[in-house]
C-alpha cells in the first residue's frame, strides 16, 4: 500500500476545504499540505450543480482571500441590475481551478488528490481510496486532519426525492432545463417546480426569463421563506449605507419584538427581509439572498400549492397526504426538494479545533467561506485548542423564523470577541472574505466621510442589545430543543 506523509490533511475541495488551504498556505509558510477529494475537480458541490447556478450573495466576498471571485463592477442588465455580481456556475468552477492550477500547486507545499475518498483513521495514519483504481494509500499526518465535509451539501443531480413517481411521469431537475430545446415538438403544456428553497427560486426565475408564462407554472411550496434583500447586502467599500442600514434594522427590529416572526415582520415592513407573497407569513429563513427584481418575477406565479408535501406524482395528478391535484397531462415535474445545506448538520456542531482534528463549521452565519479562512488563520497564530476555540466557538445554524434571533445574537457576540483581538482583528482588516474589514481599513487609510455614519452603529447595537439578547435567548432555548425544520403552530 502506496504512503506519503504531510502536515494537514484536508478533506474536501469544496469552498471551505479550499478557504482554509489558501489561507493556511500564507499564515503557516513552513507546512506541507494534502487534499483528498472524491470530486474529480475543485469546487465541492458546484461540480454537480445545474448550470443556471449562480452565487445568491455578491461575489465579491466569496470565494479564497487571496483572489477576487469578480469583476469590481455593476451589473447593468437582468434581475441583478444596479448590484454587484454574482458568479454563475461556470465561473465559479473556473475559480477553483484557476487557484488549483496557479497557486496551490505550484507552491510545492499542496498536493492534491482528485477522485480519492476518505476512508477512516486510526491515530494519525488515515486511509484514503482512489474511486477507480480502488487502492488504499496511507496518509500519516504529522499534524492533523481537517475535515472540510461538515455541511454535507446537498444539490438536486445528487438528491433523491421523498416522492413517489409514477412510470411516464414527466420529471425532470433543474439542470436538465436547458436541454428542453432538443426536442421542441414535445416541449411540455405545463410545469410544476417541487420546493420552496432557492433552487426551487432560481428555476422559477429560469423558466419565466426563458419564456415560459407564469400561468403554466405551478409551484409546491409547502412552507415560505423570508430572505434577505439584497440590494443591502452589496461590498461595503461601495455600499457601507445598505450594510449600516441592515445592521441597525436588524438589531431594532430585535429589540422590538416579542418573537422571531414579529421581528422578520418589521424586517419585511422595512424591506431588509422580503419574501415571495405579502398574504403569507413565512417560518422559513435559510439564509437565501434576493432581488426586488426576482421577487417581481417570481411573485406572478399564482399556482401555489400549499397542502405540504408531494406524497407521488403522476400523469396529470399530484398527491399530497389528503389532496390529489390535477394537473394537464403532459407537466413537467421539477425536483427542488434538495436543502442545499441540511439543517440536521446542526446535531454534529463541534468544537473547530479537537487536538489532532480540525472540524470546518461556521463562525459566523452564513459567512462559509470566511469561517473556514478565520479557521486557518487561528491555526496558525495562536498556540492551545482553547484560546483558538474561545475566539470561535461554532455560530448556531438555525432554518426558522422562531430560531433566527439566537444567530443574530451569536453574530453580534462573535464580532465582539473577534474584534477584540488584535491579531484577528489586523487579520479581518486585510482579509477579503470578511465582510467589511478591508472596506473599513480603506475608508480609514482615505479620510473617509462615511466613517462618521459608520461609528454610529456600536451605540445603536449597544442601545439595542438588552431586546436583541431577550430574544436570542428564548430563540436559543427554542433551537435546542426542537429539531430542524420545526415550526411554530
Ligand atoms: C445552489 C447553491 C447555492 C449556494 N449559494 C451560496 C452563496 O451564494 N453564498 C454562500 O455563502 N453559500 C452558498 N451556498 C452554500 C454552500 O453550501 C457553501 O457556500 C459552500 O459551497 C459549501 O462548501 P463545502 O466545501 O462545505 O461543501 P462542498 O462543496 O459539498 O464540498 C465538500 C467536498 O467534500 C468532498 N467529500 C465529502 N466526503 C468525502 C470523503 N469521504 N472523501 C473525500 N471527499 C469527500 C465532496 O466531494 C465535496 O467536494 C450555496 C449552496 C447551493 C447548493
Amino acid at each position: 500500500m502506496a504512503t506519503l506523509e504531510t502536515d494537514y490533511l484536508i478533506v474536501g475541495a469544496g469552498a471551505v476545504g479550499l478557504a482554509f488551504v489558501d489561507t493556511l498556505l500564507d499564515e503557516d509558510p513552513d507546512c506541507h499540505i494534502t487534499i483528498v477529494d472524491i470530486h474529480a475537480k475543485p469546487g465541492g458541490h458546484w461540480n454537480d450543480a445545474y448550470p443556471f447556478v449562480a452565487l445568491h450573495q455578491p461575489s465579491a466576498t466569496y470565494g479564497v482571500n487571496s483572489m477576487e471571485l469578480c469583476p469590481d463592477r455593476r451589473d447593468t442588465r437582468g434581475h441583478n441590475a444596479g448590484m454587484f455580481p454574482l458568479a454563475p456556475h461556470a465561473e465559479i468552477l473556473a475559480y477553483y481551478s484557476k487557484l488549483m492550477s496557479e497557486r496551490l500547486l505550484p507552491s510545492g507545499r499542496v498536493e492534491y488528490h482528485p477522485m480519492t475518498e476518505y476512508v477512516s483513521r486510526e491515530g494519525k495514519a488515515h486511509t484514503v481510496k482512489g474511486i477507480l483504481s480502488g487502492e488504499d494509500m496511507t496518509i500519516h499526518t504529522r499534524r492533523k486532519l481537517v475535515d472540510g465535509t461538515w455541511f454535507k451539501t446537498s444539490v438536486p443531480s445528487t438528491h433523491t426525492p421523498a416522492y413517489e413517481i409514477a412510470e411516464g411521469t414527466r420529471f425532470t431537475i433543474p439542470g436538465e432545463l436547458p436541454a428542453l430545446w432538443k426536442d421542441t415538438s414535445n416541449l411540455p403544456d405545463h410545469y410544476v417546480i417541487i420546493g420552496g428553497g432557492k433552487t426551487a427560486m432560481d428555476t422559477g426565475v429560469w423558466l419565466r426569463e426563458a419564456g415560459v408564462p407564469a400561468d403554466k407554472i405551478g409551484w409546491v411550496r409547502p412552507r415560505d421563506s423570508w430572505m434577505f434583500n439584497r440590494k443591502l447586502l452589496q461590498p461595503a467599500y461601495h455600499e457601507i449605507e445598505g450594510l449600516v442600514k441592515f445592521q441597525v434594522d436588524l438589531v431594532e427590529a430585535a429589540n422590538a419584538a416579542e418573537t422571531g416572526d414579529e421581528m422578520f415582520e418589521e424586517l419585511g415592513r422595512r424591506g431588509t427581509m422580503l419574501r415571495l407573497d405579502e398574504n403569507v407569513t413565512p417560518s422559513m429563513f435559510h439564509y437565501a439572498v434576493i432581488s426586488e427584481a426576482e421577487v417581481a418575477l417570481l411573485s406572478e406565479i399564482k399556482d401555489v400549492y400549499r397542502q405540504g408535501h408531494v406524497t407521488r406524482i403522476e400523469p396529470g395528478k399530484m398527491h399530497f397526504a389528503s389532496e390529489t391535484v390535477d394537473l394537464p397531462e403532459n407537466t413537467l415535474f421539477i425536483n427542488c426538494t434538495a436543502t442545499a445545506v441540511p439543517f440536521s448538520v446542526r446535531n454534529n456542531a463541534r468544537p473547530f479545533f479537537d487536538g489532532d482534528t480540525i472540524t470546518l463549521q461556521l463562525a459566523q452565519v452564513p459567512f462559509v467561506p470566511y469561517s473556514a479562512a478565520l479557521a486557518a488563520f487561528l491555526e496558525a497564530n495562536f498556540e492551545t485548542d482553547e484560546e483558538k476555540n474561545n475566539l470561535a466557538p461554532p455560530a448556531p445554524l438555525t432554518d426558522g423564523t422562531a430560531t433566527y434571533p439566537y444567530a443574530v445574537m451569536a453574530n453580534l457576540m462573535s464580532t465582539a470577541i473577534l474584534a477584540g483581538n488584535e491579531k484577528v482583528n489586523a487579520w479581518n482588516a486585510k482579509s477579503r472574505l470578511h465582510p467589511t474589514g478591508p472596506a473599513v481599513a480603506r475608508m480609514l487609510a482615505e479620510g473617509d466621510q462615511r466613517l462618521a455614519k459608520l461609528a454610529t452603529i456600536g451605540d445603536t447595537i449597544k442601545a439595542n442589545m438588552p431586546g436583541v439578547i431577550k430574544l436570542g435567548m428564548a430563540a436559543k432555548e427554542i433551537h435546542e430543543s426542537t429539531e430542524p425544520g420545526w415550526k411554530a403552530a
